[in-house]
């Protein structure tokens, strides 16, 4: 029978790389909630609503409705790729300019209630992995099976510095690893929905842990 499973924790924990295994690995539907928070960024920053020298980022507010997310699945990649207005940002969502804005844009508490609603309706029907922050709180509060990532943020910093040279992305260590903190310390402290573990969540620190082993560990949770 299949069930809902919420995955959360920190930054750069590799939730998503765990995520998309194990909904593979089980035929479920994968949605990476990230990817929506990001999408909505960059349409703010585009808007010159954030980063720029007329920042107003409550003014997005009102800009919402003109917002259209849509997952598509890439069949050669073998996961779903994040659509804003019909457009493929997959790659632009990633980049580090995104990432310095995004967590103040998730503090919006009209940003989350738009997003909350419509992951709830991706997780209508059983059989999804959904990775996030508030997944396990919020979203799906009566998911199955709740996961909460952790590694040192070191060693979360290194794996994305990592990730973002394979992409050819030019970036230091050091930014990274002050942009995971700085995440980290927002979406932990927000007053709507903090970043935390769910009480009936198992805490999943893989610190030293390669991805073979947390992908078989995490798939036994799935069979009890
Ligand atoms: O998962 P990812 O690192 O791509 O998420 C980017 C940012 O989006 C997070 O740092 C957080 O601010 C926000 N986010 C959130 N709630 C979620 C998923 C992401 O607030 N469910």
């Amino acid at each position: 029978e299949k069930i809902t499973i919420a995955i959360d924790g920190y930054s750069s924990t590799g939730k998503s790389t765990i995520a998309k295994q194990l909904a593979k690995a089980l035929g479920y539907i994968y949605v990476d909630t990230g990817a929506m928070y990001r999408a909505v960024t960059l349409f703010a920053i585009r808007n010159g609503l954030v980063g720029g020298k007329h920042e107003n980022i409550h003014a997005l507010v009102q800009l919402l409705p003109k917002i259209r997310l849509k997952f598509i699945y890439n069949d050669d990649l073998g996961f779903s790729e994040m659509y804003l207005n019909n457009e493929n940002v997959e790659n632009e969502i990633r980049g580090l300019e995104v990432s310095k804005h995004v967590s103040r844009v998730a503090e919006i508490e009209e940003v989350r209630h738009m997003l909350v609603d419509m992951q709830k309706k991706m997780g209508k029907e059983k059989g999804i992995v959904m990775d996030g922050r508030d997944i396990g709180t919020v979203v799906f509060p009566d998911a199955e099976l709740k996961i909460f990532m952790d590694a040192s943020p070191e060693k979360r910093a290194y794996r994305r510095y990592r990730e973002l040279l394979e992409k050819g992305q030019k970036v230091s260590y050091d930014d990274v690893l002050k942009n995971v903190q700085h995440r980290d310390q927002i979406d932990s402290s927000r007053e709507f929905s903090p970043l935390k573990k769910a009480d009936d969540a198992i805490a999943f620190d893989n610190s030293d842990m390669g991805l073979k082993e947390q992908f078989e560990r995490i798939y036994n949770y799935t069979l009890r």
